[in-house]
């Protein structure tokens, strides 16, 4: 069975604005001939003569803000002495993980989290309109959040993992909502493009980047459909 990539790319900001100001990540990509100068400063003997038609490596310079993209929040995101992005337990993003509709178009509320009877400890992404807007490529303000109560009611069922396919779980509320669900436990993904996934039962893998004491970081996460 095939995997499907939820991840969202890291592109500069001339070909798209997906992220808030703070986050907007920039990448320096460098050729093959930039690469042969490189490996000079490098290895001083060598030139680019020396080197197969002259060619050097590709190496990119990225500067990314840890919420850039597809990313997920740690604890520590709102919760000072939180774990961490690089202690996050590996069985919180890998695992069975199940995809809900979410058809409501303002924000996700108890009475619909109900008719799905999500159960104690489990993963659970939300697909809303949101995984429609990122084909537009501009910030849409008007995303489909997480009310506060339901994420009480999240928070009461103490699901593991909580995915959502745009920039932030919260709306106006956001930081409330992060710091409930945050203080749970509950490890959130953010910024899922759903957009070509049924909801149904899923194999989920996702690795946040291991950066030392981060609030977060950005992650690549993956499912393949679980019969
Ligand atoms: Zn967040």
């Amino acid at each position: 069975m095939k995997f499907i990539d939820l991840s969202i790319p890291i592109i500069n900001p001339e070909e798209a604005i997906f992220d808030p100001p703070l986050t907007t990540p920039h990448i320096e990509y460098s050729d093959h001939d930039t690469g042969a100068e490189q490996i000079g400063f490098v290895f001083p003997k060598i030139k680019p003569e020396h080197l197969p038609d002259g060619k050097g490596w590709a190496v990119e310079n990225i500067n990314l803000g840890t919420h850039s993209g597809t990313h997920m929040d740690a604890p520590l995101h709102f919760i000072a002495k939180g774990k961490g992005i690089d202690r996050m337990p590996f069985d919180a993003t890998i695992g069975p993980a199940r995809v809900l509709e979410i058809k409501d178009k303002e924000c996700i509320k108890i009475q619909e989290l109900k008719r799905h009877h999500i159960k104690i400890g489990e993963r659970i992404l939300f697909k809303t309109r949101n995984s429609s807007y990122w084909k537009n490529g501009t910030f849409n303000k008007n995303y489909v959040y997480i009310s506060l109560e339901a994420a009480k009611y999240l928070a009461s069922l103490k699901v593991r993992l909580i995915g959502v396919d745009y920039l932030s779980v919260g709306g106006k509320d956001g930081i409330e909502t992060h710091k409930i669900l945050l203080k749970t436990g509950i490890w959130i993904i953010e910024g899922l493009d759903l957009s070509k996934v049924k909801p149904a039962s899923y194999d989920l893998i996702c690795l946040p980047l291991k950066i030392l004491n981060s609030d977060g970081a950005p992650a690549r996460a993956i499912i393949r459909y679980r019969r």
